[in-house]
Parts: structure tokens; sequence; C-alpha cells
């Protein structure tokens, strides 16, 4: 029975125990309302408990890369790293799971396969792997919008008589790749973070390279005590500026200056003071790197010589520059780098340029063929890449009103309100889903979730069965954010099959997937939002 009396089994039912199912256990239980998080996993964590290759580690700095709805929790965990690999990140996480007394709300190791809207009920139906089905009045996806995995077609994958298996599903027993030949298929920012720690033991690691990345130096660093004391008495100002930043971070920025109106040899000076590692550098030397071409130019080039002084080979150094020409800095997400570019300066790391100089064939019994050469291994790993904001949500039947999947709903275009309604699906929210901000995403699934408790308590308090997300709602959103993104740098991803439009999917066209209105922006339409109480939504009693 939920709270309003609803023959229910909870009030709340959601999917994923990442940041996001945390979030909603301690916002929804505060509320008062009955909640139950589904994983499939083992354990909490989401990305981090999934995504288990050697040298995972977060990209954002720590010490934001948290939740922020407890003072006490950001003052009692202690980071040890600028950068924390996933285990520490997936500590963190148990730790706020068992501060928040948070564990009796959290199913693990139960996979959804299904979940339908009851239409003369207005509630939802959710069904597990071992056929257990349970209701709920509201159904939230906090499934991540990075984690369905992209399994390539590669013809004889299952040929190959080793282990052969996607980055986000590394064997979590663990696997022994000391003196092993190692071959990778993919050049992203996962295997920039796994090249560098794999190639330590391995006897070789061979990486397979399509397009090459603009690839961004992470420069880790060790907590200190001093350091560690400057962000705990900042805290307040920390979140505050994650809260108002266009990505959700800590950044300092806007900085107030754009490179175009810049003379060269400050530019340049500019470019190299702030060459200190994260995605700060693009966001704290101009203001106009991502969104003047001219501009980005210039970035692009500076990223490049820098790529190139760390490479010894000139060959190589050259198949791992992208060109501005080819596509522009942040068309794709750039990695950050923990070591992979002077990893090729080893003997035994190598890389095949399978876009120009030797396209894939196959995967054979015993390793790669390529059109010019076969590579023997012992393992191969598929590095290749996720179905970014609606994989997730479309690999198993999410039903709304007219009985349409969401994958149906998708074929074309991902359209959704604010990435958290979707009109067609009543009473069901999803967190950062697609049209959302690419951001820091601690920052926008706290803010997401935030909106989310708003709104059911507000159909709590005025006795609302059913919310229905406006169409005109939707269109208005998809619009906006379309004529956005049509004015970014972004908008080039096509060409170079970027996740961040979907264009790394072979069963859907690309499409606009991100709102790069500024998170900032995002997270203030949202609170309006709230404060209107919900115009983009329609409120219905049954029966009524
Ligand atoms: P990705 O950036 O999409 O890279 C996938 C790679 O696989 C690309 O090099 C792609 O080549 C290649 N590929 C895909 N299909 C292929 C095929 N059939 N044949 C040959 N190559 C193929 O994926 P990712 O590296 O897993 O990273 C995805 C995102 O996850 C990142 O951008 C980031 O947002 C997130 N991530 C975050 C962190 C972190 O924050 N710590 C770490 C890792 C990942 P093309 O480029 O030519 O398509």
């Amino acid at each position: 029975m939920s709270k309003n009396g609803k023959k229910v089994d909870f009030d709340v039912i959601g999917i994923g125990a990442g940041f996001a199912g945390l979030a909603l256990v301690h916002y929804l239980r505060n509320a008062g309302l009955s909640v139950r998080i589904f994983d499939r996993a083992s354990d909490v964590g989401g990305t981090w408990a999934w995504n288990r290759y050697p040298g995972a580690a977060t990209d954002s700095e720590s010490y934001y890369y948290c939740l922020t709805f407890s003072k006490e929790l950001l003052q009692e965990w202690s980071w040890t790293k600028r950068y924390p690999g996933r285990q520490e990140t997936q500590e963190y996480m148990r730790f706020v799971a068992d501060k928040c007394d948070m564990w009796p709300y959290i199913q693990l190791n139960t996979e959804i396969v299904d979940a339908e809207y009851q239409v003369d009920d207005g509630i939802w139906r959710v069904t597990t792997g071992s056929g257990d089905s349970f209701t709920c009045k509201y159904f939230v996806s906090g499934m991540g919008m990075i984690s369905e995995p992209m399994i390539p077609n590669i013809k004889g994958m299952d040929q190959f008589k080793g282990p052969i298996f996607h980055s986000s599903r590394w064997p979590k027993e663990g696997l022994d790749y000391a003196g092993k030949r190692v071959g990778i298929i993919g050049a992203g920012a996962t295997t920039v973070q796994m090249v560098p720690e794999v190639a330590k033991t391995a006897a070789s690691v061979t990486v397979f390279q399509r397009t090459p990345n603009y690839i961004l130096p992470a420069m880790q660093k060790q907590m200190t005590p001093e350091w560690e004391k400057e962000i705990k008495d900042n805290y307040d100002a920390i979140i505050a500026k994650c809260r108002n930043h266009v990505f959700g971070m800590a950044f300092d920025s806007p900085v107030g200056r754009n490179a175009l109106d810049t003379p060269p040899e400050e530019r340049q000076r500019i470019f190299e003071e702030n060459w200190t590692g994260s995605f700060r550098w693009v966001f704290e030397t101009f203001d106009d790197l991502l969104a003047a071409p001219e501009a980005n130019r210039m970035a692009s080039e500076f990223i490049i010589a820098k790529m190139k002084e760390r490479v010894k080979d000139p060959k190589i150094a050259d198949l791992l520059a992208p060109s501005f020409e080819n596509y522009p800095l942040f068309a794709k997400r750039p990695p950050l780098d923990h070591g992979y570019l002077e990893a090729f300066n080893e003997e035994h790391v190598h890389l095949v340029d399978i876009k120009d100089a030797e396209p894939l064939v196959e995967v054979t019994q015993t390793g790669v063929r390529t059109t010019r050469n076969h590579y023997e291994f012992d393992i191969i790993v598929l590095a290749t890449g996720f179905s970014a904001y609606t994989g997730a949500l479309e690999a198993f039947p999410i039903k709304g009103v007219s009985g349409q999947t969401l994958s149906e709903k998708w074929r074309k275009s991902s359209d959704c309100i604010m990435g958290v309604c979707v009109s067609d699906f009543p009473n069901m929210f999803v967190v950062t889903g697609p049209q959302a901000p690419f951001a820091n995403l601690p920052t926008s699934i706290e803010q997401n979730v935030i909106w989310i408790t708003h709104c059911i308590e507000k159909m709590e308090r005025e006795g609302y069965d059913i919310f229905k997300p406006r169409r005109e709602a939707e269109e208005a959103w998809t619009a906006h954010t379309a004529e956005i993104h049509a004015q970014t740098l972004m908008a080039e991803g096509h060409k170079v099959n970027s996740w961040m439009m979907g264009a790394n999917r072979q069963d859907k066209p690309p499409r606009v997937l991100i709102y790069f209105g500024g998170a900032n922006n995002y997270y203030d339409t949202l609170d309006k939002s709230a404060e209107d109480g919900f115009p983009e939504l329609e409120f219905e009693k049954l029966g009524a």
C-alpha cells in the first residue's frame, strides 16, 4: 500500500544503484515515500560497479564528483587523489549507503526485464529476470547515460579461443593479463585509461584505432592534508560553483576573455600556464573554444602539438593525433591521459591504424586479422563504447500508454522533456535522460532528483494520481535543444561517430542527444519549472 492508499508495492521503484539510486533513496525517503531501487549488479556503484577495467578512474576531480546533500558526509569522507580510481569511488558510494542506512532500500542482483504502465490503474508494473513483478506509482530510471555497451559487429568474434569481452564487462573475478598479449579494439576514453595500466605487466598491448582523439593530460596528484582542508573549508562555495557552471564542474569560468580577441603571444602564454590537467584547460583559458571555429582550431592545434611532444616515433605521433580539419575539439568527448601517449614509446605497446592503413577484417581463433596482418592475442578487449543516453532505456521493453516502447518512440529522434520526462509515459521519470546536459554527473543527477522529488511531493500533497508529460512541452524542449546544438561545434560529432550524437550506433540514425545550453541554465530551468508548478506536465485524478 502506498502513501496515498493506492494498492502498489512501493510508491517509487527506481532502477540503478549508482549515484542516481543513492540520491533517489535519500530525497524520496525524506519526502516520506516508500522506495525500492533495483540493480542487476551485486553492489552499489553503477558505472563504478561495472567498469572494472584496469586504470578506470574518474575524469572529474574527486572532491566535486560526489553527492552534496549531507554536509557531514562531505566532511567525513577523504579522497586520496585528484582523480580516484573506480574502487575508491565505489567505496565512497558504499560509505554513503552505510552512513545513510540506504541498504534496506536497495535490491541488488536483480535485473528488471520489463516495465509497463497500467493504463486502467495509473500505476507501473516492473518484472524481474526471475519473473517476480512489483507495482509502483512512480517509475524512475537511474540507469545511467553511458551504461549500455556497444558490442561491435565484427566477423568471427565467437571464434576467439581466449577471453573476449566489452571493457565494461571486465571479468568480475579478475583477469590475469601479466605476460599476456592483449588486443584492444577502440581508442576512446576507456582505452586511454586502460593502456598505461595494462602495459605495466602485459607481454604486449595492441590498440586498434579508427579515429584519433584530442587527448588532454589528467596530471594526477595525491590529496594532501592542506588541499583537503582547503576543500573542506570551502565546500559550500565548491557546490555553488558546480551548480552554476556550464558543465556542472567546480571550475573558475567563464573567464571573460576570448581566444579570438587575444594577441597570439598572450594566447600561447595563457594556454601554457593553464596546461595543468583536467578539462579545466578547455574552460579556464578562453570562453570561445567550443563556440568559435577559429578559436577551436587554435586550441586543437595546441593540444596536438602537446600530444606529439610526448610520442617519440613521429609516425605513431601522427597517427595518434587528430586534426581540426577532420573534426574540432569536443565534437568527440576528449579523454584524459594518465600515461597513454608515453606508453607508445615502449617496445611492447603497438598502435594499428584500422581506418586507413589496414581496416579490421575479422576476429580469428587466435587474434585479429586486418587487411594486411594477423595479430595474435591471448585476450581481446572490446573498448567500443556505449549506446549513450538512451541505450539502457531501450535495452528492455518500457511501455507507455499507447503500448509503444521507448525504443520504438525514439526510432528517429530521442524526444524528451528536459531529460527527465517523456510524453506517452505517465508517472515515469528519467535521471539524466536524453536532451539533458552532458556535465559533471553527480551534479546533474542531484538536480534531477530534486526536481523529481518536488514533482512527486506536489502529486501527493494535492492528491493526484497521474501526471502526463505534455507532448507540446516535449516538442518545445526538443526544438530548443536542437537549435542550441546546431550552434555548437559538437554538431560536427556525427562525422566521427560521436556517441554524443548517437552516431556510433548502427541501428539508429545520429540525433541530438545533449542539451548544450549550459548545465547551469538547465538547472535554472528545472528550478523554474518546479516553482511554476510543473507546466510541462498535466495532472489528473483517477475517475475525476
Ligand atoms: P568511445 O569513446 O565511444 O570509444 C569507442 C572506441 O571504439 C572508438 O575509438 C571507436 O572508434 C571504436 N569502435 C567502435 N566500434 C568499432 C568497430 N566496430 N570497429 C573498430 N573500432 C570501433 O567509448 P569509451 O572509450 O568507452 O568512452 C565512452 C565514454 O564513456 C567517454 O567518452 C566518457 O564520457 C565515458 N568514460 C568516462 C570515463 C571517466 O570519466 N573516467 C572513463 C571512460 C569512459 P571511432 O571513434 O572511429 O568510432
